[in-house]
């Protein structure tokens, strides 16, 4: 009796520990779009217990950026994303640069070769070139494949002696045509495609000695136990290459999960670098100088966002909770992120609503957190204060603000008075009266002790009441004088704020000034 074929004791990815990887290339500044990929992974490993692993993909050394490896890393610890392991952070399955992991790729082309389920191929760029002339739509598969030079075609001698006179040459899989292959997608479902449509993609470069991005990742995913692949919709292409290769060593694939696209604001196409500059808004975390050319690109950070709201901004761009809840924190967002709730359509970006989150975050900011990021402000102005009275003042404007540098341009009268006055608000509320009724404002003013908004709100009131004054009319005098414009907030919160003495030194110099 046949012995009953032994099943391998392969758990299920979904019974084993999750393990996640970010696995940029260090090829410039990371995209808004990349630091979108990171949180949903984050998001995902923390809801689970699991590990994010960092992993530099830097086998392309021709697109190799000086920087750029500590822009992600500076860019992702500003906004919390954290890792458990990975280039700089350390762990039990590194290296984690693949340009350090040479050897062990190699060992696993060699592995395939000797398999048969990949081939040696000594074709030139110019052979290649001649074969795209000659065969229309020409692409290296099972159709070609045996009109070209390679281990399938030349002798065992032939590659040798090829190889051993130092022409350079290249590894290809070899894929077996007219088969479906199916990539199970988390949020895409399952998605088929027919293997004759793929090419024999290169695997190992014998000139850089080198394998290409598809062998390093999957090997990688593979030894460091990775259980799911979360990445952007841009290498959903590379999926059943990616696929048939787990099969070629006979390993288990991990799941899949392909993120939407970032969309241009108005949806039309996918998110640019350019966009950024044309439409006036940061693509990249944070600001990025272009080491070639100097140019300057902007940032969130320097842009003066709170990484508390860059992250709730990109966690609702192609994921909602399945609610209307719109403001979550980090810990919110790991409790409630579900890859199954991501949007299979692309997402538009939509810059305004960045700015609102920014807004309710630093309404939620304390003001004692708030001054503190003002006073480098305050400092470039050349003005100072108390603590405490910036901690005040920005209670009084923060509401109208939505960044922290714009509570100079709604408070800086309080550091600064007025020393010309808005010209449409003088011609409608410096009337012919007004000198005088400032002049008594100042002789009542004098007398307060208590400076109090309360306080003195009550004295002065009480003094145009008394006198069948207009209040409007006062008010507004006041206010331009105090200000030199008609903005602000309540005006005897101002006049608490800049004291009996510099409230009245203002008041004089409007009369001077306007009369
Ligand atoms: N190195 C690829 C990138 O730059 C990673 C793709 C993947 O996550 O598999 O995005």
């Amino acid at each position: 009796m046949p012995l009953k074929k032994l099943e391998k004791p392969t758990k299920k990815m979904s019974e084993k520990k999750v393990r996640v990887r970010f696995a940029p290339s260090p090829t410039g500044p990371l995209h808004i779009g990349g630091v979108r990929t990171a949180l949903y992974n984050y998001l995902f490993a923390k809801q689970n217990g699991g590990d994010m692993i960092l992993r530099i993909e830097d086998t392309d050394s021709n697109r190799y950026v000086p920087g750029a490896e500590d822009y992600i890393i500076e860019s992702l610890e500003w906004l919390g994303i954290k890792f458990d392991e990975g280039v700089r952070y350390g762990g039990n399955y590194g290296p984690y640069r693949q340009s350090e992991r040479r050897d062990i790729y190699k060992g696993y082309v060699n592995q395939l070769l000797d398999a048969s389920k990949a081939y040696i191929a000594f074709d030139t760029p110019e052979e290649l070139d001649a074969k795209r002339a000659e065969i229309q739509n020409f692409q290296y598969d099972a159709s070609t494949r045996l009109g070209m030079r390679n281990s399938l075609t030349l002798s065992k001698e032939e590659v040798d002696e090829l190889i051993n006179n130092g022409n350079q040459y290249v590894v290809r899989i070899k894929i077996e045509p007219d088969e479906n292959v199916i990539v199970n997608d988390l949020i895409r479902g399952e998605v088929v495609i027919n293997s004759s449509i793929l090419d024999d993609k290169v695997l190992y470069k014998s000139a850089d000695e080198l394998p290409t991005y598809h062998l390093a990742n999957i090997v990688d995913d593979h030894l460091m136990e990775v259980t799911h692949v979360i990445r952007g919709e841009e290498w959903l292409p590379s999926a059943p290459l990616h696929v048939l290769l787990y099969r070629a060593f006979d390993w288990q694939a991990p799941e899949f999960a392909h993120l939407p696209l970032l969309l241009k604001p108005d949806g039309n196409g996918k998110l640019s670098k350019r966009d950024g500059d044309r439409l006036g808004f940061p693509v990249f975390p944070l600001e990025w100088i272009d080491p070639k050319t100097g140019d300057l690109s902007s940032g969130y950070r320097e842009a003066g966002y709170l990484p508390e709201a860059v992250i709730n901004f990109l966690a609702l761009l192609g994921w909602n909770p399945g609610n209307n809840q719109e403001i979550m924190n980090m810990d919110e967002l790991i409790n409630l992120f579900s890859l199954v709730h991501c949007s299979k359509s692309g997402a538009k970006f939509d810059y305004e609503k960045g700015k609102w989150f920014n807004h309710k975050y630093i309404q939620s900011t304390s003001n004692e957190v708030l001054a503190e990021m003002f006073e480098p402000i305050l400092a470039e102005k050349s003005v100072s204060a108390p603590r405490e009275t910036i901690v005040k003042i920005i209670s009084l404007v923060k509401e109208r603000v939505s960044f922290v540098k714009e509570l100079w341009d709604q408070s800086s009268f309080f550091f600064v008075a007025p020393t010309s006055y808005d010209e449409k608000t003088r011609k409608k509320r410096w009337k012919e009266d007004s000198a005088d009724m400032m002049t008594q404002l100042m002789a009542v003013l004098s007398g307060v002790e208590n400076f109090s908004s309360e306080n003195t709100e009550a004295i002065v009131k009480n003094w145009i009441e008394e006198n069948g004054y207009h209040l409007g009319n006062i008010m507004n005098a006041f206010r331009l004088a105090l200000v030199g414009e008609g903005k602000g907030p309540h005006i005897f919160d101002i006049t608490e704020i800049l004291g009996k003495e510099e409230t009245l030194r203002r008041i004089n110099n409007a009369i001077v000034a306007l009369s």
